[in-house]
């Protein structure tokens, strides 16, 4: 009986453990996780689970324990890490001292938030990855925090969004000079800065971060190059994530040399009997020329837990993840949608051309459409991605979008 053991007990992993029973699998299930959490939900906690109204921490949990352990017959090792992966005899080390065998192995475990130096320790400052963090942020806006985000990615700016909803003031701190840019391209960063600006969000781009300041243990201010100083009591730090893979170390899973995230091939194999899925994996991704990529969005995560399984349990007939990345996020009233991938040729912001006020950019790769974002484009957006997922031509794209073509004009 082919024992599974999945490493990691968040979306990835439960969507590992879950296919596998699904397709008939048999043998023993084991989920190893580092927190003492079940598996649980993680965008509601920079969204809603920030509002003053919230539901309980259990609102986020997937699953139940009897739902696991019972309908699903998996075992839970949760609270204890892995800590070494020995491929040769093929066992894992966790963080409790036990050694576990394992045939095939999915590795699910994620990032962990970036920090910023001197931050350790300090009352106020926060990352926003877990269930604790969330519960710690949300408490300080409930005492009525000042709050000032560090990076004006997603996440921390669905905290800025959540402090004004509540009414408080928000700052938020990018170094460059548009945010987003990196991730989704300048118009779009253009766009997001302008609903900053409508709900009274202190944007402040191309700024950077000296050190944070601190009154008996507790942050009082971020100290910005040039002396100014932003007064704070909450501090929220932004600044990407690292795959966890230290416990991968010296096991022969390629790592890849910029992050250290697990590098894959299209079905998510890294090495005879080792799977890996979600944010800790870089694939080459089949729909787009083979590109690596590592995704930190939830529909990708699920997608590749599920196919990590089952593709670890029968290797023999696994099948490559041809995928268009989906993500979404809130801000204020607002959703922002993106399929694809943003790096291409040329960005286009349709909306404008059209007079416009719902945001909506296509992205070109040659001939081809790679990506589409759209503020409030709920309807179109999930069309986008199938043209994407059929390789739409550039014209078509833009025909879709409602963009005049020069045949539709000649005509
Ligand atoms: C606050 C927040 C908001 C988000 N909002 C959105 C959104 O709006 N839209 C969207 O598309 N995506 C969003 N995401 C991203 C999405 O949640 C992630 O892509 C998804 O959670 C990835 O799942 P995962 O299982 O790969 O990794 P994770 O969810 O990071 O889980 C990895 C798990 O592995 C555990 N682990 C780590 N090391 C070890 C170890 N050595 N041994 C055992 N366990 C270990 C960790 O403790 C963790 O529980 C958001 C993420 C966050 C944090």
């Amino acid at each position: 009986m082919t024992h599974l053991v999945v490493v990691g007990a968040s979306l990835a992993g439960l969507r590992a453990v879950e296919a596998a029973r699904r397709i008939g699998h048999e043998g023993p299930v084991t989920l190893v996780g580092a927190e003492e959490h079940l598996p649980y939900d993680r965008p509601p906690l920079s969204k809603a689970y920030l509002d003053r109204s919230a539901e309980p921490p259990e609102s986020v949990i997937f699953r139940t324990e009897e739902h696991l352990r019972g309908e699903l017959g998996v075992e839970l090792r949760l609270g204890s890490p892995a800590t070494r992966l020995d491929t040769a005899s093929r066992t894992i080390r966790l963080g409790d001292g036990a050694t576990l065998p394992y045939d095939a192995l999915v590795i699910a475990t994620g990032g962990a938030p970036r920090t910023l130096p001197g931050s350790e320790g300090l009352a106020g400052v926060h990352t926003l990855r877990t269930l604790d963090d969330a519960l710690a942020v949300r408490e300080a806006l409930d005492a009525g925090a000042r709050t000032v985000v560090v990076g004006g990615g997603f996440i921390g700016s669905e905290v800025a969004s959540a402090a004004r909803k509540r009414d408080l003031p928000a700052t938020i701190l990018e170094a460059l000079p548009v945010p987003l840019v990196r991730s989704v391209g300048e118009a779009t960063g253009h766009a997001c800065a302008r609903l900053h600006d409508a709900h009274g969000t202190d944007l402040r781009c191309g700024v950077t971060v000296e050190s944070l300041e601190s009154a008996d243990g507790r942050v009082t201010g971020v100290r910005l190059a040039g002396g100014t100083t932003v007064p704070a009591d909450l501090v929220v730090v932004g600044i990407g994530v690292t795959p966890c893979t230290g416990w991968l170390r010296g096991s022969g899973v390629p790592l890849h040399e910029r992050d250290g995230g697990v590098v894959t091939d299209a079905t998510l194999k890294a090495l005879d009997g080792v799977y890996a899925a979600g944010d800790v994996v870089h694939f080459p991704n089949p729909l787009f020329d083979g590109e690596l990529m590592r995704l930190e969005h939830w529909t990708t995560a699920a997608e590749q837990g599920a196919l990590a399984a089952k593709n670890a349990l029968d290797p023999g007939n696994a099948t490559e993840l041809a995928t268009v990345p989906y993500f979404w996020s809130d801000l204020y009233e607002s959703r922002i949608q993106f399929v694809g991938v943003p790096r291409g040729d040329e960005i286009r912001a349709v909306s404008e051309e059209l007079g416009e006020d719902r945001f909506l950019a296509l992205y070109r790769r040659g001939d081809r459409v790679v990506g589409v974002i759209g503020i409030d484009r709920q309807r179109q957006i999930m069309k986008f991605r199938r043209l994407i997922q059929q390789r739409a031509s550039w014209a078509e794209a833009l025909e879709f979008a409602g963009v005049p073509q020069p045949t539709q004009a000649r005509r």
